[in-house]
């Protein structure tokens, strides 16, 4: 059974779902830039998470949020002097790009915080109403910290330090734990440094605070409560803790069963952050000649709740360990001189997983998955496995890898000729030369591909060059 530390009770807990799917809400990219490798150790973590649930019989629902209307994209946009979509439009194509590098899949749904001003608007509305809200004098409407009175819970902050009253409160979205009094869940037009950008509300002109955002995107895909909410340590206070108080006030229901979050990627033991320009962009990496694959084992080998702090050679480290075991795979796959002798994968595999469900014991996990390379290794050298015994272990680092999502080498781009061999025998086909279409399949096999007809064309792969996995070529 699944554990985890759940920051709400400061304890590990079993973890449950309500119902038969997960709802996983996690908080995305504030899209003002290129995302750094420190939010990708928090988004890539949560992937793994995502898998994790899965594996264990729990299928997820997991909505990220997209936060493309704060100071920092509006003062971006203006600066630009571009529209807040176009420029925004930027940096979510850019994410997306990297996360498909990063091989974080699986999330269903990405609101944008624009595409939900209504739903905020009413919830504000509803938090007036019942009091827990007021406009004050500047026109932007504040959040009564002191009317809450499971204020703090998730933050364990003190109540006696609550500033209640109307001069002390926060405009800002990010404060620390020192200024610590209402918050702003409507901000009223300030044309000086908001140029265009603006909504109409029953408040007047403004735009919405940051946290209320999320309150309402998770409401919109998920009703009052979920079941676990995601981010890094960095959002615990203020923005998740004035999360809770919004969603709570607003719907007399707990916001989330289990609170998930993830340390900070350090560099020389500071966080990495833009505001100390101490950071890599995915790209910055790519471009020194890295792989979206080897940032994720940087993070998947460490534990989440661990500072983890970057280097290059660290990033070294994790490529040579990757090599291990596309060494190992290579082995297996060109294996010939079979022997007798089973291997128990089973055993395996209830290590790996007894390590990652406890808490995501990652580096736990890793050491069983190192431990399985230098035994295959061994009865791969004495040539004493069947041919059995080689599929078995194939499937148990698919498996291994359908979690870490880092187990697989990159895909080879195909190169044009082999498009072109794949167009020549779709015409072929419709022109009912069924021996060339043959014998054009036959060629592109030869060249190291291999062809699948499905529904609407034809798909085009690379052929394992494996002895055990020889595909046959049919028509
Ligand atoms: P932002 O784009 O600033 O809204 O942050 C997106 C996500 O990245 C949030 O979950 C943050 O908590 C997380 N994050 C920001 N910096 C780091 C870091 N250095 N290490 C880990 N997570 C981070
Ligand atoms: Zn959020």
């Amino acid at each position: 059974m699944l554990q985890l530390y759940n920051t709400l009770s400061r304890r590990l807990e079993p973890f449950r779902a309500m119902g038969s799917k997960v709802k996983m809400y996690t908080c995305g990219p504030t899209v003002y830039g290129y995302a750094h490798i420190g939010n990708f150790r928090t988004f890539i973590t949560e992937d793994l998470l995502r898998r994790v649930l899965e594996v264990n019989g729990m299928p997820v629902i997991q909505v990220m949020n997209l936060t493309d209307v704060d100071d920092k994209t509006m003062r971006g946009a203006n600066e630009k002097g571009m529209s807040l979509r176009d420029y925004t439009d930027i940096y979510i194509k850019a994410f997306f790009e990297d996360l498909k590098s990063l091989r974080i899949e699986g999330i269903a749904h990405f609101p944008r915080a624009t595409d939900s001003i209504e739903s905020m608007l009413k919830m504000i509305q509803k938090l007036i109403d019942k009091g827990f809200a007021y406009q004050a004098e500047d026109k932007s409407v504040y959040f009564r910290v002191h009317a809450f009175k499971d204020y703090g819970k998730l933050s364990k902050i003190e109540r006696q330090s609550l500033v209640a009253g109307a001069s002390e409160r926060v405009h800002q979205d990010e404060y620390s734990k020192d200024n610590l009094c209402d918050f702003a869940l409507w901000k009223a037009y300030d044309p000086h440094h908001d140029g265009p950008i603006f909504w109409e509300s029953p408040f007047g002109r403004g735009r919405p605070g940051w946290h209320i955002e999320c309150s309402a995107m998770a409401q919109d895909f998920f009703g009052p409560t979920i079941d676990i909410h995601c981010g890094g340590v960095d959002l615990v206070f203020p923005h998740h803790e004035n999360e809770i108080a919004q969603s709570e006030c607003c719907h007399h229901a707990p916001f989330s069963h289990f609170w998930f979050h993830v340390e900070h990627l350090h560099v020389d033991g500071k966080k990495m952050s833009k505001s100390l320009n101490n950071f890599y962009t995915l790209r910055d990496l790519i471009g020194r000649g890295f792989s979206g694959r080897e940032i994720r084992g940087l993070v998947a080998q460490s534990h989440y709740r661990m500072p983890l702090n970057f280097t290059l050679d660290g990033l070294m480290g994790v490529r040579s360990s990757l090599e291990r075991i596309d060494q190992c795979l290579d082995r297996l796959k060109n294996y010939e001189e079979f022997g007798q002798e089973d291997f128990d994968t089973h055993s395996v595999y209830s290590m790996f997983m007894d390590a990652v469900n406890q808490d995501l014991n990652f580096p736990q996990a890793f050491a069983v998955l190192f431990e399985l390379v230098r035994d295959v290794n061994k009865v791969v050298d004495q040539k004493r496995i069947s041919l059995h015994a080689v599929h078995k272990i194939m499937q148990l680092f698919e498996s291994l890898d359908s979690i870490l999502g880092c187990l697989k080498k990159d895909e080879e781009p195909i190169p044009q000729m082999i498009y072109d061999l794949v167009d020549a025998r779709q015409l072929a086909r419709k022109e009912k030369r069924f021996q060339d279409a043959d014998s054009i399949r036959q060629e592109i096999y030869t060249l190291g591909y291999e062809l699948e007809d499905v529904m609407n064309g034809t798909k085009v792969k690379k052929r394992h060059q494996c002895n055990i996995q020889k595909s046959t070529v049919t028509d």
